[in-house]
């Protein structure tokens, strides 16, 4: 059974990181990494014991909310200087089962910009889950909407029962929209159960008409509404990534030339061993001068030259 973090925990982690590395910067380092470490399997180990509820139909209920432990793991990554065990995580969320519901990844995103200069979003090292959000979102938006004869729900039952493959057939028929089945008390229980676990857009009554009543399953217009309203949501999402995106891509590399054919990036160490880049590809890093750890710089996937 997995500790649940609390928010206060959550909140302290990255300072906590902070000061372990400030007050005892070599055992200091091995005890941030330790934590940090500890901290991302934990939130791995919670998130696959999520995993075993019940899908809910169109993602209409987040069930956790994973964006406070996320948001802390990646802010106390890049003071740690943890890129192994922010990448895993990242690896973690894109792929298979355990990937995070596209929406709920893009709000994520969205809410690591919040108080916090595209720079300093930068050097958490987001990149690749951004692409992979953005890369989703329009390629669900791409597909074509719902027409409005198409009654069909395409839903991952995850009970296998005959009973369960027959409500599949009937769920997954587009022309269908009502169903009376003749059950006994216990096989009806069960699909009602299968429908409520996973909020499937449908109704049912009992019929006590004949000998087994019958369960009587109908779709319900909510379904094209929900749908409209989730495809507006992923819509709004994408443009509101978009509108963000210099906030997520890497950073130039030491020489590259700027697209805005000013020149090329360029960096040097300052006096206290900082790394600062003093000609970015990005508007708003040409106009200041940013200032990252000379360690930061694999946090961004690629070489700059050392001076
Ligand atoms: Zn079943």
């Amino acid at each position: 059974m997995a500790v649940r973090r609390t928010s206060t925990w959550l909140a302290v982690l990255p300072a906590l990181l902070r000061e372990l590395l400030d007050a005892a910067p070599t055992h200091g380092e091995a005890a941030a990494a330790w934590l940090l470490t500890r901290e991302a399997k934990a939130f791995q180990q919670a998130r696959l014991e999520s995993l075993r509820l019940p899908a809910i139909w169109l993602g209409g209920d987040k069930g956790a909310d994973h964006s406070k432990t996320l948001m802390a793991l990646f802010t106390g990554g890049a003071i740690a200087e943890a890129w192994s065990t922010r990448d895993d995580l990242i690896a973690f969320l894109t792929t298979g089962a355990t990937s995070l519901p596209i929406v709920e990844a893009g709000d994520l995103l969205v809410a690591c910009t919040e108080g916090r200069t595209p720079a300093a979003v930068r050097t958490l090292g987001l990149h690749a889950l951004y692409r992979h959000v953005v890369d989703a979102l329009e390629r669900m938006l791409a597909t074509t909407p719902r027409a409005s004869d198409d009654w069909s729900i395409d839903f991952p039952l995850r009970c296998k029962c005959e009973l369960c493959a027959t409500l599949r057939t009937f769920l997954r028929d587009r022309g269908r929209v009502e169903q009376a089945w003749p059950l006994a008390e216990a096989r009806r229980q069960h699909v009602q159960n299968v429908i409520g676990s996973h909020r499937l857009p449908v109704t049912y009554v009992t019929s006590r008409r004949g000998s087994p009543y019958s369960l009587v399953v109908t779709k319900q217009p909510a379904l094209f509404d929900h749908e409209a309203a989730s495809r507006a949501r992923q819509g709004a999402l994408l443009r509101s990534l978009k509108e963000r995106r210099a906030a997520f891509v890497r950073l130039p590399r030491d020489g590259a030339e700027r697209p805005d054919g000013r020149g090329s990036c360029a960096t040097r160490m300052d006096p206290q061993g900082k790394r600062i880049l003093i000609a970015g590809n990005h508007a708003e890093d040409a106009k200041r001068v940013v200032r990252l750890p000379a360690r930061s710089l694999a946090l961004h996937g690629h070489a700059l030259a050392r001076t």
